[in-house]
């Protein structure tokens, strides 16, 4: 353990008591945790306010059945979430995961992480985080849109415009948000912004779909600039094929990188000569094959069924886009035998924590996920501000604010990096950051939740 204050590991301590069966939530508040001491050494008004005790338990956890009928008339039974972690800066906001994975420890975590990003972003967006142990994979578009309906037919009640505003994650994108769309508004009787992520047609915002991947690559550049480089040139590894990692990897070719391996959860494909992004993008969005289609399609191109193996791939940079703990201290000493210079995580906390010691060991640049993916949630808060003007913006002025964002991201990171004394460290500079606009805002206004 060891944060170097004796007040902190005492509520970790507790909080392990608690949750002890919770391992990916305790990694989460384990890292927040371990970078923020220094902050309350100069502000013992957060200690007597109690602001950590109260930021690492949610404001409000929802469970609930969700049935559903398959196309065999079969009855099934999932389980939903919807965690509403902190409203100290706005309402709720956060996307739900359907993922067989999904449980209530991976909701916390994603929900806790979720409040620092929110908050690094400058908008007034507080933090959650849902979903549901449904696997979408194999099923009917028939079976998902029941499945989504069901799940809405109880979500609606915890949600709206000014109170909890969900988006995608994996395994929920535009189809999935246009099901859950349809049913808030037949329940509802409302069409408001009570979702994000939604179609052009009917209140999208312009780049909402690419915010995430883009703004991975936008952060990148400005850490890059730090030590005088650029993508321009470099060759890139990228992990995933969904959302995130397709529109990672598509900006990160538009700015000059040639990125020469991706994956799923079933291998990898390597492609010396680069891949051909369009490509990908047909395989992936319009027929929704498996990433070993490429292979079969595209001269000079391996697929190789081990997901993990894609970190042997030598590059200059790794966008880990996929998954939570995808990237360990092994993958990371493998990274750096082969020369990479810089990790920018896409997914949320993809590097375990061995990984994340060996780049500072190295000298690694390292782009932490609640500062480098945080362009989706901003985009998110983008589509929310034109649906209450009635509004849409183009595309270009929604990149621009984009570009703004994450470069005003970079800058708070970077700057309160150097303010406590930890120069060029983002992951602590990102901790600090959030943490501290969070801690602001609880002790205005009181202790009353
Ligand atoms: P998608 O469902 O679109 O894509 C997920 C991708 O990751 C797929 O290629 C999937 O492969 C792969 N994957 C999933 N699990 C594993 C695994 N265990 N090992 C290897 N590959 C795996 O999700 P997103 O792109 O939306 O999300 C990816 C990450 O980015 C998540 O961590 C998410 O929380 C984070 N994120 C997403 C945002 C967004 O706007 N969508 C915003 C901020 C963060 P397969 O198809 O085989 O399952």
């Amino acid at each position: 353990m060891s944060f170097g204050n004796e007040y902190l590991e005492e509520i970790y301590r507790e909080t392990e008591k608690r949750d002890r069966y919770q391992k990916e939530f305790l990694q989460a508040v384990h890292e927040v945790l371990s970078g923020i001491g220094v902050v309350l050494d100069s502000h013992p008004e957060y200690i007597k306010a109690g602001i950590i005790p109260r930021l690492i338990e949610p404001e409000r956890v929802i469970t609930f059945r969700v049935s559903w009928i398959d196309d065999g008339g079969k009855v099934r039974v999932n389980r939903g979430f919807r965690v509403q972690y902190n409203s100290a800066i706005g309402p709720y906001k956060g996307g739900l995961r359907f993922h067989p994975e999904v449980d209530l420890s991976v909701m916390k975590f994603l929900g806790f992480e979720q409040c620092f990003k929110n908050a690094l972003t400058g908008l007034a967006i507080g933090g959650g985080k849902g979903g549901a142990d449904f696997d979408p994979k194999g099923k009917s578009d028939g079976e998902i849109m029941r499945f989504c309906q069901s799940f809405m037919t109880e979500l609606e009640k915890h949600i709206g415009q000014f109170t909890d505003i969900p988006a995608g994650d994996i395994g929920v994108g535009e189809r999935e948000i246009g099901y859950l769309f349809g049913q808030f508004k037949r329940l509802r009787n409302e069409h408001s912004g009570a979702l994000t992520g939604k179609g052009m047609s009917y209140g999208g915002s312009a780049i909402r779909t690419q915010a995430t991947g883009y703004g991975v690559c936008y952060f990148t550049e400005n850490m890059l600039r730090s030590r005088g480089l650029s993508l321009d040139g470099m060759s890139a590894v990228v992990s995933g094929s969904g959302n995130v990692a397709l529109h990672c990897a598509e900006k990160a070719v538009a700015l000059g990188a040639k990125v020469v391996a991706m994956s799923d959860s079933s291998g990898y494909i390597y492609v010396p000569g680069g891949i051909d992004i369009g490509l990908m993008k047909q395989i992936k969005e319009k027929e929704h094959a498996r990433i070993s289609e490429y292979a079969r399609c595209a001269e000079g191109a391996a697929f190789i069924s081990d997901r993990r193996g894609i970190w042997n791939v030598k590059c200059d940079i790794a966008f880990p886009c996929a998954t939570q703990n995808e990237l360990d201290r092994e993958a990371a000493n493998i990274l750096s035998e082969n020369g990479a210079v810089a990790i920018a995580e896409g997914a949320n906390m993809p590097s375990t924590p061995g990984a994340i010691e060996t780049f500072r060991k190295r000298n690694i640049l390292f782009a932490p996920a609640k500062a480098a993916n945080a362009g989706g949630v901003a985009a998110s808060g983008f589509e929310m501000a034109q649906n209450s003007a009635r509004l849409s913006w183009g595309a270009e002025e929604v990149d621009e604010r984009l570009h703004g964002i994450m470069r005003q991201i970079y800058e708070s990171c970077s700057a309160a990096a150097e303010e406590y004394n930890y120069p060029g460290d983002l992951a602590v500079g990102a901790n600090i950051a959030g943490f501290s606009r969070i801690a602001e805002a609880m002790l205005a206004q009181g202790v009353a939740y």
